[in-house]
């Protein structure tokens, strides 16, 4: 159950549960969650707040900054586009002879020696251009990387759906269905894993348990590096 709680202008959910110490996250829109044991006092939960304030407002203060950088794309050349935690420049190219057939059939979009390069005549859609591109990689991508996990986590997925999920990475529904969001290509190599391998461990454990963290654990050792740095970069995947 999640409260939503005020202190010295600080707006945090609540969140009572079975755990044995308190602890503060903040999720990728801001909001500050405080999880702390049934039985805790809120004079306790306060003092332990107030503790962490300047952590919370250094990490409130990291994510502003981000969501102002949070690039306005106005599809134009020289402008910067994410793929695998790298960023290439854009290019426009003139297909006005490959459309009226003088010249062999190129792909509208492509990202070659460096650059991605857009057929001129793609203007207008460029940003779906992306978006169909990404989903093309991530398809790609999935097929290579489940492979290096399902035996060891001991999971079959039965399907992948590359989805607008907004604000979420990925979503795991019934039926050993993985739901992809095509922002997540953006992210390097190591991070997209993690939440591959996230998404797979929820087949097999639903809720976010010590046991989910474990088998998290036993794949990926190194996933809290990942997980931060998907919640400290994750509103810059975006297009
Ligand atoms: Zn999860």
């Amino acid at each position: 159950m999640m409260t939503t709680m005020k202190m010295n202008g600080l707006e945090y959910r609540l969140k009572r549960s079975n755990r044995k110490s308190m602890g503060i996250s903040i999720e990728r829109d801001g909001a500050v969650i405080v999880k702390v044991p049934h039985q805790a006092e809120l004079n306790n939960i306060e003092k332990f707040i107030y503790e962490k304030k300047i952590w919370i407002h250094q990490k409130l203060a990291k994510k502003k900054v981000l969501n102002r950088e949070k690039p306005n794309r106005e599809f134009v050349n020289g402008q910067g586009f994410l793929y695998l935690g790298k960023s290439y420049r854009l290019k426009f190219f003139d297909n006005a002879g490959i459309k009226s057939g003088k010249l062999p059939k190129a792909a509208p979009l492509r990202l070659w020696r460096g650059y991605f390069e857009l057929a001129e005549s793609e203007r207008a859609i460029a940003r779906e251009r992306f978006i169909s591109w990404y989903k093309k990689q991530i398809n790609k991508q999935l097929k290579a990387r489940m492979s290096r996990y399902d035996k060891r986590i001991g999971v079959t997925v039965k399907d992948i759906r590359i989805l607008d999920l907004g604000h979420r990475w990925a979503s795991c529904g019934r039926n050993g269905i993985i739901n992809f969001n095509w922002r997540t290509i953006m992210a390097p190599i190591w991070v997209f894993d993690y939440i591959l391998v996230h998404e797979m461990v929820h087949l097999i454990e639903h809720t976010h348990s010590d046991r989910f963290w474990h088998l998290v654990a036993r794949v990926m050792p190194d996933y809290k590096e990942h997980a931060s740095w998907l919640n400290e970069n994750g509103a810059d995947l975006d297009l």
